[in-house]
């Protein structure tokens, strides 16, 4: 879901993230952090999905909400 645009966004990209499959958890890592092939969320040890996620660039270096260890 979108909200209108109400000021203006700093530039946007793309990018593959990995989301965690389980509708309780919102854990999610960006690809170039999974460990694996097929990660596992490092929050309740789920199954991870390929996904997108829309982020300003300017958070391009925020790696993940969660730290790998
Ligand atoms: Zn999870």
């Amino acid at each position: 879901m979108r909200f209108q645009q109400q000021v203006e966004k700093p530039p946007e990209v793309n990018l593959k993230i990995w989301s965690c499959n389980s509708d309780d958890c919102n854990g999610w890592m960006r690809d170039n952090f999974k460990s694996d092939e097929e990660p596992e969320c490092p929050l309740c040890g789920h199954a991870m999905v390929e996904d997108e996620k829309t982020l300003p660039v300017l958070e391009n270096f925020s790696a993940v909400s969660i730290k790998k260890e």
